[in-house]
């Protein structure tokens, strides 16, 4: 657990920027991070604002963080360039529960690839990887997996036209057994993905997000339903799911108010 001490925000230079599309960027940084899959940092940029990231690459120099366009914060963070200035903290959360044996499969569904890539990076070449977005253009990451990756889209521009639980359904129903299921994407999406490996009695780890403050669990800006986000998630597993009445129903904006969900995300409609 980090302490008050691990508070303080180091400052980095973005090293590189990788613009995967018309709304999303990588921003890599020189700088070894002791991380595990799944965990997040906040990012702050000076004069702007400080915000929940997950780790989207990681080797024993460097990380990334994938952003996706949405409000102030992150369109002034896919327009930085390298040489700018940001801190950071953390990271945080728990990180996917990586298991050493049994068949894994990974659910992924547009920016939900972000935490997920590191953890495929550790999973085996067997894993069932299914990765769904709006269109071809919104694939994240294209070349970067030795895993082969079911493909779908909403458009059918790229893969299966339809949804990533299509294809999860198919494997199960063809035959392959699951042990573990790793997910994150929109939060409908992982509730059905949920469902389903409830249907068949598979365990299920689901990365959420919910409004982030402090990062470590003092200023419960992130509860859903007992469970305090930032501390004991961002991942959870099927027994927390089971008993958290937010998933997938409510969730508190900024200011602390309580809204459904589709208020919360509403941005995703714009
Ligand atoms: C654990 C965690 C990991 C995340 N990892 C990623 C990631 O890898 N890539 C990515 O693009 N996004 C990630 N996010 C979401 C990211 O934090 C928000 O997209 C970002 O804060 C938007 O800020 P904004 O000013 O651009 O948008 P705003 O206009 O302020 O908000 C747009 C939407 O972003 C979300 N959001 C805004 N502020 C916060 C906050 N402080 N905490 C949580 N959500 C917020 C809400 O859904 C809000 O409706 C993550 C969120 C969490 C909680």
């Amino acid at each position: 657990m980090n302490t008050i001490l691990d508070q303080k925000h180091i400052m980095l230079r973005v090293e590189k920027k990788h613009v995967e599309n018309q709304t999303h960027a990588t921003l890599f940084f020189h700088h070894a991070l002791c991380f595990k899959p799944g965990q997040f940092i906040m990012v702050w940029i000076p004069g702007i604002d400080e915000k929940p990231y997950t780790i989207s690459f990681h080797s024993k120099e460097k990380f990334a963080i994938t952003i996706e366009a949405k409000g102030i914060f992150s369109k002034k963070a896919i327009a930085m360039e390298k040489g700018d200035l940001v801190g950071i903290r953390g990271p945080f959360g728990n990180g996917f529960d990586i298991k050493s044996q049994g068949q894994k499969a990974v659910v992924a569904g547009g920016c939900g690839m972000a935490p997920l890539a590191p953890l495929v990076e550790n999973l085996d070449k067997d894993t069932i990887f299914i990765h769904g977005a709006r269109t071809r253009e919104y694939i994240l990451y294209p070349d970067r997996f030795k895993i082969e990756r079911l493909f779908c889209t909403d458009d059918g521009s790229f893969g299966h036209k339809g949804l990533v639980t299509d294809l999860l359904e198919k494997q199960i129903t063809s035959g392959k057994h699951l042990d573990m299921v790793y997910t994150c994407g929109p939060e409908i999406m992982m509730y059905h993905v949920f469902k389903i490996c409830e249907a068949h009695h598979i365990p299920c780890q689901v990365s959420l997000e919910r409004y982030m403050r402090c990062g470590f669990g003092v200023c419960g800006a992130c509860v859903c339903g007992r469970q305090v986000v930032c501390r004991d998630g961002p991942v959870f597993g099927s027994a927390a799911l089971r008993e958290m009445k937010d998933f997938n129903t409510k969730a508190l904006l900024k200011s602390g108010k309580e809204v459904a969900l589709s208020q919360y995300f509403s941005w995703r409609c714009k």
